[in-house]
């Protein structure tokens, strides 16, 4: 028997309860895996609470990621005793996920764990932490460097947006922080490496096609009026990376700062990117993120605080990562 956060559904209200499964419960996969930590990631806060249409067959093991154990393997690139990682590929989402003492997945989703890196470590970074280096790699490869100009990372107190701010801070880069609870978080953005603060409110409004030119380049976590006034303020030829609808998924920008300044929208996705390119991404934010990240930026819960975690990240209340210990 293993114990799990299972979701259900009845009339369309979702329940979230630990529950103790045997585990030929589990669905199928090659590689079953002991897991230690998982993570509580925003798209997790959409499913536990229901409020985004991120589960579609109930009952469902929420948790988008998780680091653990082999404990049993069909597939000859793992061995029990070996420590992986897991992010996205739906599970979680269509496959029960890391919100659990064990999963059951596929080897080919699996990443081992990058030296010098354990359970712990690997789930404080998270998707949000994976998410946040494919965005700063987006920008380095489509040319944005620290001599370019300012860099803008919105949702800046949240998990992908902390992250950002300071792997882009380690890289020299000067980070412009946009959050909606500048007061409160103000200082703790600054000493992850913000060069300056500024309030959500500025950029949450309706822009002109074109404003004055601001940045070189944009970590958005956030999307729709914030990311549209973003666009209107990039410098000429400078480039965004986006990959959240923290603020929605809607998009009410105009052709103007990509015909007429040359802009670039990099679009990131973290859940189908390939096994290559996350061993890659796994080993630099390693390498980056400086060991105050972990004390400054992580607070750690058990399965029973999941329901109340959801809801707070879901109103924009979490700040930093939240490590789930299963
Ligand atoms: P998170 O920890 O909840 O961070 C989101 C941040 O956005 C919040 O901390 C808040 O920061 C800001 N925010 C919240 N509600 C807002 C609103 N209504 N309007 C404007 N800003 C708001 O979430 P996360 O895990 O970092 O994820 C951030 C986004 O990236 C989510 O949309 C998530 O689905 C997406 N994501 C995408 C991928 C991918 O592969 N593309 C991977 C991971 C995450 P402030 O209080 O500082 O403003």
């Amino acid at each position: 028997m293993f114990k799990a956060l299972v979701l259900t559904q009845l009339d369309r209200q979702t329940q979230a309860d630990v529950k103790l499964l045997p585990e030929s419960d589990l669905p199928e996969g090659e590689v079953l895996v002991e897991v230690s930590y998982s993570s509580l990631n925003y798209k997790d806060g959409l499913a536990i609470t229901g409020l985004g249409k991120i589960i579609r067959e109930f009952p469902m093991v929420p948790g988008i990621d998780f680091a653990g154990v082999v404990s049993e393997s069909a597939d000859s690139r793992f061995q029990p005793g070996d420590e992986v990682i897991l992010t996205g590929w739906g599970v979680g989402e269509n496959h029960w996920g890391g919100m659990a003492e064990k999963a059951r997945v596929k080897a080919d989703w699996l990443v081992p764990m990058p030296k010098g890196c354990d359970g712990a470590k690997a789930m404080m970074i998270g998707t949000a932490g994976l998410t946040a280096m494919l965005c700063v790699q987006a920008l380095q490869q489509a040319g944005v460097t620290p001599e370019q100009g300012d860099v803008l990372v919105t949702g800046a107190s949240g998990g992908v947006g902390s992250v950002a701010v300071t792997l882009l801070a380690q890289l020299g880069y000067k980070v412009v922080a946009s959050s909606g609870r500048v007061e409160v978080n103000g200082d703790w953005l600054k000493a992850l490496g913000a060069s300056e603060v500024i309030d959500r409110s500025e950029l949450e409004q309706d822009s002109r096609p074109l404003e004055k030119q601001r940045w070189a380049g944009v970590v958005d976590t956030v999307g729709n009026k914030v990311l549209a006034t973003a666009l209107a303020q990039m410098q000429y030829g400078g480039s965004a990376a986006i990959c959240g609808l923290a603020g929605g998924f809607a998009l009410p920008t105009t052709v103007m700062p990509f015909i007429l300044r040359g802009v670039n929208l990099l679009g990131i996705d973290s859940v189908a990117c390939p096994i290559d390119k996350r061993v890659k991404a796994w080993q630099q934010v390693l390498d980056l993120l400086p060991e105050s990240y972990y004390q400054q930026a992580c607070q750690t819960i058990g399965l029973e605080q999941l329901g109340e975690y959801a809801n707070k990240i879901v109103k924009g209340k979490v700040t930093g990562r939240v490590l789930v210990k299963v």
